[in-house]
């Protein structure tokens, strides 16, 4: 392996080379204990939106480096390509192959704790909500969050997974460094001073740099967050984005455009004792159970959409306060499976485009065949970053994304309302969310990131075979027309 990608890599180790002699009957062996029965339900995948599947050839679930190492080695051997999965939350193929699957579940350790540095280190496979107790053990906490802590933190550092807030940019900017296993059997260590072109690439790398076994991550003291939710009107808070953005440390809104009313959370960290949100009976029954058969019977009526969308918007209408331990304010409850659209697009061109959105939702209601979106549009916001593939690379960025949720994990029609968007997304120079279904091959994805070139030699110099290569890498980064890269391969049928 040549290049600057890895200039002060160690030569292979020397147990690369004892790993070529051990006979494949031997491998077989070894790697038994960590290979899943065809029967054992978890040797089919399926990501949590239900909206994509595969059976891969083998899966593995590996406790151990050395059993990496030996998963690589036998890949190597029978020609096979290895996707490392994490939990499978990406509404994507992202994590789908029919090759090998190496499923972190196992590498799941909080490494080491520094408190004075602010400073955690932990295997890729650890759940952030894992991450959080022990993190609240030493007094620390993640500096901002998405929706969710159920993901692993190699899922969320090789997808950019970003939260909200002006100053703050995508979690993939806290990582200070990885321990990366290579196709070759190397195992490196990078960060920005060491290797940083392989760190780089690698913190939003979609799994196809290497398998990352450790993560040392930045965090702080550990904060209570007090948010406050208000509904305010579609004008009032597009014509007044700028101040509303800026107004508090964590922003993020969501619009019902079947209501023109849009929800602003604002959060600041706060001394303030705690005071979570109270969890009403009538509250949970009508926003999940009752709202889930509505979203039944929309199936079959799909005017009705537009009257729940207006019963949610009704739902939360009340200006809320709540004191509580910055993850469970961060955090929010996604209710079902569902398809997910999520683009960023540069803070500048928000406004425009929201009020685009506008002019063609209102013109969807307007007609009676028209498409309805299930639920709230999402719109948060991060800083620059210089990850080379972060869709907030060099931008402030404002996310924007929709849903269509699935009641009971049954399909809903949700394409054209999705091409719709993403063609009002591409024109205000949209990026798609990696782990999220997008269209772009490389020619688009070139022209929107000016660092993709160098994110594609990486990937030549570390994996020249292609062993870290799924459908997904190959479709979006190689532009494969390969029907076997095909974006309906793995999508999951009624
Ligand atoms: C309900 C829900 C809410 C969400 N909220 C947000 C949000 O608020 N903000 C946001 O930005 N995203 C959000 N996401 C997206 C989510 O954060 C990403 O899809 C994340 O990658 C999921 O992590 P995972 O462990 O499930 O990874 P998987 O989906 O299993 O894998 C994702 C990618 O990570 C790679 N990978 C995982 N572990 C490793 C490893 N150890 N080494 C190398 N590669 C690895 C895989 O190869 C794959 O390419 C949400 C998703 C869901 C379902």
């Amino acid at each position: 392996m040549s290049s600057d990608a890895l200039a002060s890599s160690p030569p292979p180790p020397a147990s690369a080379a004892k790993l070529a002699d051990i006979p494949l009957q031997t491998l077989y062996a070894l790697l038994a204990p960590v290979t899943l029965r065809a029967g054992d339900s978890r040797a089919t995948f399926t990501n949590w939106g239900l909206s994509y599947t595969c059976t891969p050839l083998s899966v593995f679930e590996p406790a151990t480096e050395e059993q990496c190492s030996l998963i690589l080695e036998l890949a190597r051997r029978e020609g096979k390509t290895v996707r490392v999965a994490g939990i499978g939350h990406s509404p994507s193929d992202l994590a789908c192959t029919t090759d090998f699957m190496l499923r972190t579940t196992r590498l799941n350790r909080v490494l080491e704790v520094d408190a004075e540095k602010h400073l955690v280190a932990a295997q890729a496979g650890v759940i952030l909500s894992v991450l959080h107790d022990e993190l609240a053990r030493h007094g620390l906490a993640m500096r901002n969050l998405g929706s969710i802590s159920d993901q692993t933190l190699g899922g969320v550092v090789t997808t950019a997974t970003h939260g909200s807030g002006m100053q703050y940019p995508v979690l993939s900017m806290d990582v200070k460094a990885l321990v990366l296993l290579l196709a070759d059997g190397s195992r490196v260590r990078c960060s920005r001073e060491e290797n940083p072109d392989l760190f780089l690439a690698s913190i939003c790398g979609l799994g196809s740099t290497g398998l990352i076994l450790e993560i040392t991550l930045e965090v702080e003291p550990a904060f209570r967050l007090k948010e406050i939710q208000e509904s305010h009107t579609f004008d009032d808070v597009v014509g007044n984005l700028d101040s509303i953005a800026h107004a508090a440390e964590h922003v993020r809104l969501w619009w019902f455009p079947h209501a023109d009313v849009v929800r602003v959370s604002s959060s600041n960290r706060t001394s303030e004792p705690r005071k979570p949100v109270g969890t009403w009976l009538w509250h949970s029954v009508l926003g999940y159970h009752v709202l889930q058969f509505l979203l039944f019977l929309g199936r079959y009526v799909p005017a009705l959409n537009l009257w729940i969308g207006r019963f949610m918007a009704w739902l939360v209408r009340d200006r809320t306060v709540t004191v509580d331990d910055s993850h469970r304010v961060f955090n929010i409850d996604c209710k079902y499976p569902q398809f997910t659209t999520e683009w960023a697009v540069s803070y500048e061109h928000a406004q425009a485009c929201l009020r685009e959105l506008r002019t063609w939702l209102e013109r969807e209601f307007a007609d009676p065949a028209g498409l309805r979106p299930h639920s709230s549009i999402e719109i948060r916001f991060s800083a620059p970053d210089d990850i080379w593939l972060s869709p907030s690379y060099d931008q402030r960025t404002c996310w924007i994304g929709l849903v269509q949720f699935k009641p009971y994990g049954l399909n809903v029609p949700y394409r054209k309302l999705f091409a719709h968007f993403e063609t009002i997304m591409l024109k205000y120079g949209g990026k798609p969310h990696w782990a999220k279904s997008h269209p772009l091959g490389p020619a688009e994805l070139r022209a929107l990131y000016p660092r993709f070139d160098d994110f594609v030699r990486v990937l030549a110099a570390v994996d020249p075979a292609g062993l870290f290569r799924n459908p997904y890498v190959q479709r979006h980064i190689y532009g494969s027309t390969d029907a076997a890269a095909g974006a309906r391969v793995f999508k999951k049928m009624p």
